[in-house]
């Protein structure tokens, strides 16, 4: 099984001599005390509670899973206590408001935080992850009176939340959503329907869970213009703030699934509980949709969390396994055979898994900062710099989740490929994570829709374009100075130059294409979507190149060998992983018609 170990180096290097993390929070009101020091005793404390609690219980509560009776959900064993050691560490409100309890620390920690309590158990994460949708939605929508009853408890951790969103019929397309909300003579309303897949929906970790479900109200308009947005508390809270009647809202079932499997993910039941609205009537998706780019980047998370898992999986593996001998000769001469890693296929896989995760913890430490940028707005109550930065936020959301997801589980077969058939055998814990993995490109928004989200939405609906000569104009802007530069760096830049250009050229032709075939943005949006991946990734994998790069130059006390690490990566990225793109950008470029050109019944002979 993978004995997981915080890349506190890895990510030192990102915060610190890459994106200037201490001169981004030196900048940030209220930011006072996030110093230097107080980031390291943060990561330091993180890393030891996951390590140390969390990692021991991912393999456990995979093979023990969530079980259920008469409504009632029990956690596997050492969650509870793992939970309220969580709750204890205060490690639930660390970006949330002093006003509720929180320690008012940037976004960008919560993030840090996330992946390596994601990536020591993922499952676990679910629960704490889904508080947070839960108290951003109250924060920002709820009444003064329903945040000082529900954002302490919720920020404590003492309570968890949901986001009850789909149903039977429905799960990306929310405008079909059928659950009723009744008003009542005293304000509230009655909530009745059924929510499948709710995560955290039931469980044994927390007193009290509180719910934010998608409702109809009688009158309300057909689509996504007719849905609002209730609170739905497990257990009323009496008017002194202790616990009141148990609401009618239960688990009717667990869904069985592939992974995460000591995640409770719950068919949710309301029987006319009672609830209470939250942001304007009929406006629910819109307030549900707000801190959607932050949700989603946590869901990017996991993408990272898995290739990085399995990446400290499969390399121990491949350099005790032995097999045959190195086609350059013999390596290990002392020994029968050669370890795995002399081969240049395994290699392949390992370097994969590692540029991955380290080209995306690249990427998601950028959006980070500029998630930190949008809450203070929203704090300072700036709309015009919210609404900026939630649009930038935007462009990056979709590649994020979409292509990180993707490649994360790519990653994760991948370590099972390194084990050899060992991999698909349970007790080593690699066939765990891509059994985890899988879920990563589904919820949160599937692949296809971020891609369309990307393609459609902001790329031609909302900027006609200006996203991506924007992104493009500051990859040129950095690959420039480098151009005529002389080994890895050069070839680096130079290819980063030529993908920024025609990033900015193909967009225009799928622009095009779409005016004149609409179903060009659907046949593209997936190709378009992991091109834009692989090229982003490339820059960001050139940034890092660049710190290693003048790091080396430097010398000094820091090891040679992580800066040198660092650029054969970045090599590798470039070299191996980069020319995708290519065959994404010739399958989006093809007409429409060999896709829908299949009559319908024809899609089977059987
Ligand atoms: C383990 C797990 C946990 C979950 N947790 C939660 C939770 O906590 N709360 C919650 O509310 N939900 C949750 N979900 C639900 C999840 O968000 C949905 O399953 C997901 O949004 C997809 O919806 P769907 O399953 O209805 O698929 P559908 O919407 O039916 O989509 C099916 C396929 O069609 C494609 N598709 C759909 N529409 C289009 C279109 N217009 N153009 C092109 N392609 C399209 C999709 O990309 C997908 O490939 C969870 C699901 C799982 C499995």
């Amino acid at each position: 099984m993978p004995q997981y170990k915080a890349p506190l180096r890895d990510m030192r290097f990102l915060l610190n001599e890459v994106f200037d993390y201490a001169g981004h929070y030196a900048k940030l009101p209220n930011a006072e005390d996030t110093t230097p020091d107080m980031v390291e005793a943060i990561m330091e404390g993180c890393a030891t509670f996951c390590e140390e609690v969390l990692a021991p219980l991912n393999l456990s509560g995979d093979q023990e899973g969530c079980t259920i009776d008469d409504g009632e959900v029990t956690t596997p064993k050492g969650f509870k206590e793992a939970y309220a050691e969580y709750v204890a560490g205060g490690w639930q409100g660390i970006s949330h408001p002093k006003e509720y309890g929180g320690q008012e620390l940037p976004m960008s920690l919560n993030l840090l935080k996330s992946e390596m309590m994601g990536t020591a158990n993922w499952s676990f994460t679910m629960y704490p992850g889904l508080s947070l949708g839960c108290m951003n939605t109250i924060f920002q929508f709820g009444s003064d009176a329903q945040k000082k009853t529900y954002m302490p408890p919720l920020v404590s951790g003492e309570w968890t939340g949901t986001m009850c969103l789909t149903e039977p019929q429905c799960g990306t397309d929310l405008g079909q959503v059928k659950t009723k909300a009744e008003p009542q003579a005293d304000g509230t309303y009655k909530i009745t329907g059924t929510k499948i897949f709710i995560s955290a929906g039931e469980h044994d970790l927390a007193d009290n869970i509180i719910h934010i479900v998608l409702a109809r109200l009688p009158d309300a308009p057909k689509g996504t213009r007719g849905i609002s947005l209730f609170i739905v508390p497990k257990f009323l809270i009496n008017a002194n703030g202790t616990l009141g009647a148990r609401n009618p809202v239960k688990a009717g079932a667990l869904e069985h699934k592939m992974g995460i499997r000591a995640s409770a993910t719950c068919v949710m039941n309301f029987d006319e509980a009672v609830g209470y609205m939250i942001a304007e009537p009929n406006k629910g998706l819109e307030a549900m949709f707000t801190f959607m780019n932050t949700a989603r980047i946590g869901t990017a998370v996991q993408g990272l969390a898995h290739a990085e898992l399995s990446y400290q999986g499969a390399l121990p593996y491949a350099k005790e396994r032995r097999s045959m001998r190195a086609l350059s000769g013999k390596k290990d001469a002392d020994h029968v055979a050669d370890a795995l890693i002399w081969h240049a296929d395994v290699r392949r896989m390992l370097l994969t898994q590692r540029a991955i995760a380290e080209g995306a913890r690249g990427m998601i430490y950028h959006a980070a900062k500029l998630a930190d940028l949008m809450v203070t707005a929203v704090g300072t109550g700036d709309q015009a710099q919210y609404e900026a930065y939630d649009d930038k936020l935007g462009f990056y959301t979709p590649i994020l989740k979409g292509f990180i997801t993707e490649m994360g589980l790519e990653c994760a077969n991948l370590g099972m490929q390194v084990f050899g058939g060992h991999g698909y055998i349970k007790e080593h814990g690699m066939e765990q994570i891509a059994r985890d993995a899988r879920i990563s490109t589904l919820y949160e928004g599937t692949t296809g829709i971020q891609a369309l989200d990307l393609l459609g939405r902001k790329v031609l609906l909302t900027t006609r374009g200006k996203c991506i000569k924007d992104f493009t104009n500051e990859m040129l802007a950095q690959a420039k100075p480098h151009l005529l530069d002389g080994g890895p760096i050069g070839k680096m830049a130079r290819a980063a130059a030529k993908r920024a250009l025609q990033w900015k050229a193909l967009t225009l032709r799928i622009m095009l294409r779409a005016a004149k075939d609409r179903d060009t943005v659907s046949a593209a949006c997936y190709d378009y979507l992991m091109y834009s991946g692989f090229v982003m990734m490339g820059h960001f994998w050139l940034k890092q190149a660049l710190v290693a790069q003048a790091k080396l130059k430097q010398g000094g006390k820091d090891t040679a060998e992580f800066y040198q690490a660092k650029l054969q990566t970045a090599e590798f990225y470039f070299e191996r992983l980069l020319p995708r793109a290519d065959g994404h950008k010739q399958s989006m470029l093809s007409p429409t018609r060999a896709l829908m050109q299949m009559d319908q019944e024809h899609f089977s002979f059987a």
